[in-house]
């Protein structure tokens, strides 16, 4: 419906290398890029092929639960990063939206300590993000549909098949 931002699979190759350019056109040269589970994960593999990173770690934060529906403040899951791992590097950090903000906030910070350098990609921001991110495909204030979060699983955590 027209209240929703639609990123088809198709549209998200289109964005995710034009990010890619974004961030090599600005001279950066990540060391590694980090992805914030899930969704950021997506993001961080095509980034990872388009500015030849193979170094690509994972943090995996719990924030939304729902639409709109979401806890007080975002939480980090274990396992977390080893800060030995981001010592002294040029960390890309990669994500599909930056929202509140409050989930990027959380790992630049966790960040800033250990690594030289800490920049954020993102395929949306919104508005009212407290993290204004160095690389952004498209701003929107809409509720967004990504492609691999659209449609429902195909199991329960109990095992049932939904879907065949
Ligand atoms: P933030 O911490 O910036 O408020 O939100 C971060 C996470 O919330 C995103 O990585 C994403 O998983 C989820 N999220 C926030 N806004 C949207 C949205 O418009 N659509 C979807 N599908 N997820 C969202």
């Amino acid at each position: 419906d027209a209240e929703r931002e639609v990123l088809t699979w198709e549209l998200f190759g289109t964005a995710s290398r034009e990010l890619a350019v974004a961030v090599a056109e600005s001279g950066y040269r990540p060391d590694l890029i980090l992805s914030i589970a899930r969704g950021g994960l997506f993001v961080a593999g095509a980034l990872g092929y388009a500015l030849d990173v193979k170094n690509l770690h994972v943090m995996n934060v719990e924030f939304y639960t729902g639409v709109d529906q979401r806890l007080d403040m975002p939480v980090m899951l274990p396992p977390v990063p080893a800060p030995v791992d981001l010592s002294g590097a040029r960390v890309l950090v990669a994500d599909d939206v930056a929202d509140t903000g409050a989930t990027l906030k959380l790992v630049r910070d966790f960040c800033a300590d250990h690594v030289a350098d800490v920049r954020c990609a993102v395929v949306y921001e919104k508005p009212h993000s407290t993290v204004k991110c160095e690389y952004v495909w498209r701003h929107t204030d809409r509720w967004i549909n990504f492609p691999w979060s659209t449609l429902p699983p195909v199991v329960q955590r109990d095992d049932q098949v939904l879907d065949a």
